[in-house]
């Protein structure tokens, strides 16, 4: 089994060589974007026999961004919390596929995976985008929906949307980012809310003509929380300079402002392999760089546990827990192919086959790419009561042949599974 030895830790909190690198020749892989798929090729070098009847599987960290610059979107970066960096920047999801159909309010941004598939040149650039609508009374509801029979129609509070673009496209260089803060996309995107920052402004306020928002809710919602005296303000200086509204233009290398505060915590994700952490559990305790100690973690798992009722559920739980105990902060993992399964925690509220849908651009079949953990959560700063959202994992099925679509961003399908499946 490899030690990890201080090379390699600096690997972990870096970044990895993507297909952008093959012409670029002297940069080093420091300088490259992530890329979530990297671990196909690493299975090959790797004698790990440990987990013999296992696809490899990536795991997610999180850490704060580095830079004020790690989560904009020419970096092509992974993200939880916080803002979307959409990859394409202009035809945004829009109408209601960025509600909750539950309550109607705007989603909110959970996270981004760039995860770009090296044999197919229209996937060059891939990015998935997962949202969810943060009322735990909507996820209950979105549950019900989700057993239903006729998945097409069903009510969602979680959706997910993945977008690709090929190496040369409008909005990118065809050439590697630099990760030196001197990136720029190619033009500016499409204004966003001034409230979330996460959809296309399209209303725009008609007292100061520079608030944009995605939708009423967000429009009331800005105005009773400072908008009303910040909007006379902006009124009063327009008026006086006669220039054009002020802050209108986003600058390229910075991130819009944000005016909700109710925005889950921003992080950048890390990937890597699950095989590292196959040694014993105390040479890998810096691993991961946790921003909180194992005990933590695991007395949160432990009071998931009370939950369970049957047997099952009560091993399935163990199983899961002894996989997860490897690198207990991870909030994510990824294994994109054709064999792999989710880790269910519980038995229980698993999704069969039959119950996966085609794939609703091209009707195709649908496989398994990535679930999220209940971890994330703690790293959200998730309360402890029973109005605050909870989930056992959430399992991301995606187009297995990544098609093409006139729509930039094409839906895919998000099986929540719940701690407890009753309500
Ligand atoms: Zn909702
Ligand atoms: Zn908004
Ligand atoms: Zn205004
Ligand atoms: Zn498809």
């Amino acid at each position: 089994m490899r030690r990890i030895n201080e090379d390699s830790m600096d690997d972990f909190k870096g970044l990895r060589i993507t297909q952008l690198d093959t012409d670029d020749e002297d940069d080093e892989a420091a300088t490259e974007p992530i890329s979530i798929d990297e671990f196909d090729d690493y299975d090959d070098e790797e004698d790990d026999e440990d987990d013999e009847d296992c696809e490899p599987v990536m795991l997610g960290f999180v850490e704060s961004p580095k830079f004020t610059w790690s989560s904009l979107r020419q970096l092509f970066p992974n993200l939880a919390g916080g803002v979307p960096a959409w990859l394409d920047p202009v035809n945004l999801p829009s109408g209601k596929s960025i509600l909750c159909d539950l309550c109607e309010e705007p989603l909110q941004f959970v996270l981004q995976l760039y995860a770009p598939l090296t044999e197919k040149e229209s996937a060059f650039h891939r990015t998935l985008f997962l949202f969810m609508c943060p009322s735990m009374s909507c996820l209950l509801r979105d549950q019900h929906e989700q057993w239903k029979r006729t998945p097409e129609k069903a009510m969602r509070s979680a959706k997910v949307f993945r977008c690709q673009l090929p190496r040369v496209n409008p909005f990118y260089s065809s050439e590697a980012p630099k990760q030196d803060g001197t990136d720029k996309p190619l033009s500016h995107g499409a204004p966003l809310c001034t409230w979330c920052g996460t959809w296309k402004g399209d209303k725009v306020c008609s007292g100061c003509k520079n608030a944009r928002y995605c939708s009423p809710k967000h429009q009331v919602l800005h105005w009773r929380l400072g908008h009303k005296t910040e909007c006379q303000q902006l009124r009063a200086v327009i008026e006086t300079s006669d220039s054009s509204p002020v802050n209108n233009g986003v600058s390229l290398t910075q991130k819009q402002k944000v005016a909700s505060k109710s925005l889950w915590k921003e992080f950048v994700l890390i990937n890597e392999d699950e095989s590292e952490y196959d040694t014993e559990m105390s040479e890998n305790d810096e691993v991961a760089k946790p921003l909180v100690s194992k005990r933590e973690v695991n007395d949160q798992m432990k009071s998931l546990m009370n939950d369970f009722e049957g047997d099952a559920d009560k091993k399935s739980f163990v199983n899961f827990q002894q996989r997860v105990a490897k690198a207990p902060e991870q909030v994510l993992r990824y294994c994109r192919s054709s064999g792999s399964k989710p880790l269910w925690p519980i038995a229980s509220g698993r999704v069969s086959k039959s119950e996966i849908p085609n794939c609703k651009s091209c009707g195709g079949p649908l496989c398994f790419e990535f679930q999220v953990m209940p971890q994330l959560l703690f790293f959200f700063g998730g309360k402890n009561d029973k109005e605050s959202l909870d989930w056992a994992t959430i399992v991301v099925y995606t187009c297995e042949n990544s098609c093409e679509s006139s729509l930039s961003y094409k839906e895919e399908f998000v099986w929540v599974q719940l701690h407890s499946q009753t309500t």
